[in-house]
């Protein structure tokens, strides 16, 4: 390898957010590289879980009142300057798919004007689609696909809705959030942005981009924990209009009147739907208060250098391999590297795995790797190359071992 590992340890010396690195519980010996699929876990965590423990111990049902009922408005508010958000403008609660129901239902109940299509982009993430594709089947509304890899041409007049992922989760291409936005407004249509891929993962300017709708996960770049609530981001403007379909108690204009009749509240509160858990909320609260420690320009300048120095490590091993590198170039790329090999890549990621080495390994053939600049020194970034080349180079990937299928992959 060209890149010298006293070169990526100059690096490391004047990386500014090097000092956030011993805020997490990293496990010895594990470089990880799936930061993207369940982000890893900040030291003040497991302390913050206890406290809860604590609280419910002692304050019983009174611990309501004191940080838990509020929570997800609170953390929603932590979160909302990393997403270029107002205060108020984003609510912390249930799971991404869950929250998309909820604004394809709120945005075609307020839209009566005969458009029928709900558009999903083929490509991305399946449940984006699935529950696209359950909505239309219980509301009347078509569902129809954005071919995979095709920008928005199409012509959107019978389109309520498009359903975009800002990354893409396979091949961490980014997407033109202002001017995608802009161009669906003028023809009439509302787009949802799915994060899941992008929060935590570089900035995110969601009023400047005029985005009305938006959803994303904390368990993935944000580290809020496994099973940790989803974000739904309303501009403050569209909050007040539709019912969003789940209408549960949580978000009733009162919802200690037990009134027998649902009225929505008139702000984002109006998307929560029953109670949620206060254990994983004092998990995720935990990681936002660090976040808000973040310089976002620094994380994203960090992020481009760790991804085109794994890709730099592995440039001369691709073509011998059959490997072919799919990662988009650095303005339009999220924070991952995409490597696509059909016929080897499964059994190359369990090799990676033995080793201590997390990527991980998406059908067909796509060995995906996350970096997450918070957590990830240049020097494990190095050393995880050099794995990748003495698992290839080697043969160890041969091992009939490294072929078994697990039920979560
Ligand atoms: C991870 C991910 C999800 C996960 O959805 P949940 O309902 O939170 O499990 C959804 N969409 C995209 C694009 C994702 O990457």
């Amino acid at each position: 390898m060209h890149i010298t590992l006293d070169a990526v340890r100059e690096l490391d010396r004047q990386d500014p957010l090097s000092g956030f690195k011993s805020q997490f519980a990293l496990p010895e010996g594990i470089l990880y590289l799936d930061g993207n699929s369940l982000g890893a876990q900040p030291v003040a965590a497991r302390g913050a879980v206890a406290d809860t423990m604590d609280q419910w111990r002692d304050e019983l049902i009174k611990s309501w009142n004191q940080g838990w009922f509020d929570a997800p408005e609170r953390l929603g508010n932590l979160l909302a300057p990393l997403l270029g958000a107002s205060e108020g403008e984003v609510i912390i609660t249930d799971n991404i798919t869950l929250n998309l129901y909820k604004l394809l239902g709120y945005i075609t109940d307020q839209h009566r004007d005969g458009r029928r299509v709900v558009l999903s982009e083929g490509g991305n993430f399946p449940t984006d689609g699935y529950i696209a594709q359950g909505f239309c089947r219980l509301s009347g509304h078509e569902h129809r696909f954005l071919p995979e890899g095709t920008e928005l041409t199409e012509q959107l007049g019978d389109v309520a809705v498009v359903v975009l992922s800002h990354v893409n989760y396979r091949t961490g291409k980014l997407r033109d959030m202002a001017e995608i936005t802009r161009q669906v407004h003028s023809q009439g249509a509302e787009v949802i942005w799915d994060l899941a891929h992008s929060a935590g993962a570089l900035p995110i300017s969601l009023n400047d981009c005029g985005v009305r709708y938006a959803v994303g996960c904390t368990y993935k770049y944000l580290n809020g924990g496994p099973g940790a609530p989803a974000f739904l981001y309303t501009h403050r403007e569209y909050q007040d209009a539709g019912w969003q379909p789940l209408t549960g108690w949580h978000g009733h204009a009162a919802p200690f009147a037990f009134d027998e009749n649902y009225v929505p509240a008139d702000d984002i509160t109006r998307f929560r739907t029953g109670t949620h858990s206060a254990l994983i909320y004092s998990a995720l609260e935990a990681s936002l208060t660090m976040w808000t420690e973040v310089d976002m320009t620094s994380l994203r300048t960090k992020s481009l250098r760790l991804t085109e120095l794994f890709r730099d490590c592995l440039a001369d091993l691709l073509a011998p391999y059959g490997i072919e590198d799919i990662t988009p170039e650095t303005d339009e790329r999220g924070s991952q590297v995409a490597l696509i090999d059909k016929e080897n890549g499964f059994a190359i990621i369990q090799a990676l795995i033995a080793r201590g080495v997390i990527g991980d390994y998406r059908e067909p053939g796509l060995l995906r790797f996350g970096f997450t600049p918070l957590y990830l020194s240049y020097e494990d970034v190095w050393q995880a190359a050099q794995h990748v080349r003495d698992v290839l180079e080697s043969g160890e990937y041969k091992d009939p071992r490294f072929n078994v299928r697990t039920s979560v992959t």
